[in-house]
C-alpha cells in the first residue's frame, strides 16, 4: 500500500498521473509533486519489500528537483522487473475537493501503464472528495492512496 500528501499552493502546476490539469493551484514538492504517482510507487516498492520512495529518490538530491514522477515510476517498474516481479494490478484513489478529475482519469491510467509496460486494464484510478472535511476538504492539500498486487514473473 502507498499513501502520500502534498500541499496545494499558487504558482505550481497541478500534475496528477503525469497529466497537467488546468487549475489555479498546484502541488508543492521537490519533484513535480505528483501525489498519485508517489502513492503508486510506494505501493509497488512496498509490495516488493524495496523500502519506499524516500529511500530511492531522496528529496535532498538536486537531480530529482522538478523531475517528472513518470520517470521515477518507470525506474520503479524496472527495479521490480530486475527483482523478478510482475505487476498484477494497481488500484489508486486521489482525495481532493476540487477540481473535477474524471475527465483526466483515463489519461492518468494510460500514462502509468505505458511507463510500467503493463496493459491499461491492470491499473485503475479513482477520485473522491472528503465532503469538505479536513485538509483535503479545505483545499489545503491533496492526498492519494494506492494498493497493488505483484506476481512472481
Ligand atoms: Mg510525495
Amino acid at each position: 500500500m502507498g499513501y502520500d500528501v502534498h500541499r496545494l499552493t499558487e504558482d505550481r502546476d497541478l500534475i496528477l498521473g503525469g497529466v497537467k490539469i488546468p487549475w489555479e493551484l498546484g502541488l508543492l514538492g521537490h519533484s513535480d509533486a505528483d501525489v498519485l504517482i508517489h502513492a503508486v510507487m510506494d505501493a509497488l516498492l512496498g509490495a516488493a519489500a524495496l523500502g519506499d520512495i524516500g529511500r530511492h529518490f531522496p528529496d535532498t538530491d538536486p537531480k530529482y528537483k522538478g523531475i517528472s514522477s513518470l520517470k521515477l515510476l518507470e525506474h520503479v517498474g524496472n527495479l521490480l522487473e530486475e527483482k523478478g516481479w510482475r505487476i498484477g494490478n494497481i488500484d489508486a484513489v486521489i482525495i481532493a475537493q476540487k477540481p473535477k478529475l474524471r475527465p483526466y482519469i483515463e489519461e492518468m491510467e494510460l500514462n502509468m501503464a505505458q511507463v510500467l509496460g503493463i496493459q491499461k486494464d491492470r491499473i485503475n484510478v479513482k477520485a473522491t472528495t472528503e465532503e469538505g472535511l479536513g485538509f483535503t476538504g479545505t483545499g489545503e492539500g491533496m492526498a492519494a492512496q494506492a494498493v497493488c498486487c505483484l506476481e512472481e514473473a
